[in-house]
């Protein structure tokens, strides 16, 4: 045995006690060979676990089930979330093999704590005789929430089903993480080379620098310049450059990710998982996978989604017709071919906009430096909620750009931790998140949360963000809050464990303050000279926002509606990846120079999980919800009314699932949402209503 090997016996750092750091992961003594023989041991630790609360002599009880259920397979827990985290932020080729063997593993464990069946038995007879055991709330919601859990993981399946489903979670949890790893595959090979000022036409500065960054971040020589296909250079590069022939080449390239022939393509790797999806619904009893999902959500079901997504669906393509000649005429008049393509849009479109409203992108860039947003907020978080973050920089985290702060309450107790990992980087998975190494509960006496926002920013010196990039920092951190705020008894009901189209309520409503006045003239310094943002140019980046709604609506509603109509298929529809977008897209008549945000082939939402499966219209609820009740603030004359916070933090970001998410937002605003608002931040009100 190697030196390895018998380290990972005698002192597997996964298995130990992390009580330093405040109960942080020991980062750096832990190797991706430590987690087999670490899951080898939580599995069955907490099988026994289980067992024990299965086999208890005394009758069920709230506190000898449901309490003790909740406390169970911490050490699993741990394990699994440290290993998620780092497959997302920081994988290896070795993280990414053992990811490929855990991934059936995980699923089947999980089957067999949720097809438990004398556990089931106990949680069913408490749940049957829910109205009489006299539980408090939040007792009461977690044994709802658990019951459900059991009932969706297939507890009530029979024996041949039971065997059935569990190979389709294995099997699924399997092509699920294959399609993950084929996108991140093909992110990471991909490269666009900038060879020359011909190539660098019309990149301002910024895209500029980052590009060579890029190009050292490969290993490329000091003079390198590349595009990659994280948006946070792909957009920019699309936005600005003056090479129609480079556009049309990343366009194709990020549009095609996953839709290539060969080891990393994802379209037989999809017709699978919607095949086991249907099956998955079939034993549940309903017609369709979307019926299956919908039935644990606020909006309940097919019908109400897309009652909401055609409310903008046709105003949208209707204002996008007049951006459209507004864009075709710019292309007339810089002798650019028409009709324009999808690959010119953006770049079009920034033409205009700096036309009419006289507001060039890359004026706006050196007010919103990185450090310089991250401090805006926290400053904040600190205004609404009372926080304060002290940054740390002895404690190691798993790369050394991640950042992490204490976070304290108004009386300086400590609230939780907070890691900021903000740079792409090849070993990391494209888009923006949120997610724990622990979750807030009131487990052995009040377990703090541990929480990780990452992005993924073009890392520079100093790192400047657009105006979106800085949206995307505040929405994530209003994830952040939510995991950290989080001030519930039971972890099931914990932080951002509420229903998927409530989830990124407290995020999208946290974006609002991002282009608060007050915030953005403390914050918004211009990088070099530290004057504030000039209130006109302030006022023409809030002008100018309104333009090219249309164009962000169509390419955000065409993917969800595509993904509706997918997953609503009758269970037994075989499915042709490539034939059935390219249907779709003509029923919906989505206009081909602007085309979809994502595209099925590399659609992590829908694909790299389940989570935002029929899901991926949860955004625009959310924003039903985010719209209206930021009026909330409006109304009371101040985006930091002390009052409106502090009912806004009762209700919403201190309250976990332990209230229905309909009943939370009554108790925050005093009714039920109402529409108009999202479709007015839109532009899509008929002008008589607006
Ligand atoms: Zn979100």
């Amino acid at each position: 045995m190697n030196q390895v090997t018998d380290t990972l016996h005698a002192h597997n750092p996964l298995l130990q006690v992390w009580d330093a750091n405040f109960g942080l992961p020991p980062f750096n003594q832990i190797h991706p060979a430590h987690f087999i023989p670490a899951f080898d041991q939580a599995f069955p630790q907490h099988l026994a676990e289980i067992n024990s609360i299965a086999s208890l002599d005394e009758p069920p009880s709230f506190n000898n089930t449901l309490a003790e259920f909740d406390s169970s397979g911490r050490l699993l827990e741990r394990i699994t979330l440290l290993f998620h985290n780092l497959t997302a932020s920081e994988t290896s080729d070795d993280l990414r093999a053992v990811q490929l063997e855990m991934a059936p593993r995980l699923a089947a464990h999980e089957s067999t704590v949720f097809m438990h069946a004398e556990l089931f038995a106990r949680i069913d007879s408490l749940y049957q005789r829910r109205t009489e055991l006299g539980l408090a709330a939040d007792q009461l919601r977690l044994l709802e929430r658990v019951h459900l859990d059991f009932v969706r993981a297939g507890a009530r399946l029979r024996d041949h089903e039971r065997v059935r489903y569990v190979e389709i979670m294995s099997g699924l949890a399997s092509l699920c993480t294959r399609f993950s790893q084929n996108i991140l595959a093909e992110e990471a090979a991909y490269t666009l080379p900038l060879n020359g000022e011909a190539d660098l036409a019309g990149l301002p500065p910024f895209v500029r620098d980052a590009a060579r960054s890029a190009a050292q971040q490969r290993g490329l020589g000091p003079d390198a310049s590349v595009i990659t296909l994280s948006p946070s250079l792909a957009e920019p590069f699309l936005t600005f450059s003056d090479r129609r022939d480079l556009r049309e080449a990343l366009w194709r390239a990020r549009t095609g990710r996953g839709a290539n022939a060969g080891a990393h393509d994802n379209r037989p790797v999809i017709a699978q998982i919607v095949a086991l999806r249907q099956e998955q619904a079939a034993l549940h009893g309903f017609n369709t996978y979307a019926d299956y999902e919908l039935v644990d959500r606020m909006a309940g079901q097919t019908a109400s989604v897309l009652n909401l997504l055609q409310q903008t669906w046709e105003p949208a393509k209707a204002h996008a017709e007049v951006d459209r000649q507004a864009l075709t005429n710019m292309a007339r008049s810089l002798g650019q071919p028409t009709p324009i393509a999808a690959w010119d849009w953006r770049y079009l479109a920034q033409k205009v906009r700096a036309q009419r409203f006289d507001l060039d992108d890359a004026e706006l860039k050196p007010y919103f430096s990185l450090d310089a947003m991250i401090a805006a907020m926290f400053d904040c978080a600190g205004r609404l909620f009372g926080l304060h973050f002290v940054e740390r920089k002895d404690m190691a985290l798993h790369h050394a750009d991640a950042r992490l702060w204490e976070v304290r309450g108004e009386d300086g107790a400590l609230v939780g931790l907070f890691i900021g990992d903000n740079f792409a980087r090849s070993t990391k998975r494209s888009g923006a998140w949120m997610s724990v190494f622990r979750s807030q509960s009131g487990h052995e006496g009040g377990t703090l949360p541990i929480v990780i926002n990452n992005n993924n920013f073009a890392k520079a010196s100093p790192t400047l963000l657009s105006f979106d990039d800085v949206r995307t920092l505040f929405h994530e951190f209003g994830h952040g809050l939510h995991g950290l705020l989080s001030n519930v008894r039971y972890e099931r009901l914990a932080g951002t464990q509420v229903l998927r189209d409530f989830v990124e309520l407290p995020s999208q409503l946290f974006e609002n303050w991002a282009l608060e006045p007050q915030v953005l003239q403390r914050h918004a310094r211009h990088v070099e000279t530290g004057e504030p943002m000039p209130a006109a140019l302030l006022e023409k980046l809030k002008r100018s926002r309104q333009f090219d709604q249309a164009w962000a609506t169509i390419q955000y509603t065409g993917p969800a509606l595509i993904d509706m109509a997918l997953h609503a298929l009758p269970n037994g529809t075989p499915v042709d990846m490539a034939a059935f977008e390219a249907e779709q897209a003509r029923r919906l008549g989505i206009p081909q120079d602007i085309g979809q945000r994502h595209y099925l082939s590399h659609f992590q939402h829908l694909f790299a999980s389940a989570g935002y499966a029929a899901g991926y219209y949860v955004y625009m609820w959310a924003e039903v919800l985010e719209a209206d009740g930021f009026e909330a603030f409006t109304e009371a004359g101040d985006a930091f009314d002390a009052a409106t916070a502090q009912r806004l933090l009762r209700t919403i970001y201190s309250s976990g699932n332990t209230q229905n998410p309909a009943d939370a937002y009554r108790a925050f605003r005093g009714r039920d949402p109402r529409v108009e608002p999202m479709l007015h931040k839109r532009g899509l009100l008929a002008k008589a209503a607006a």
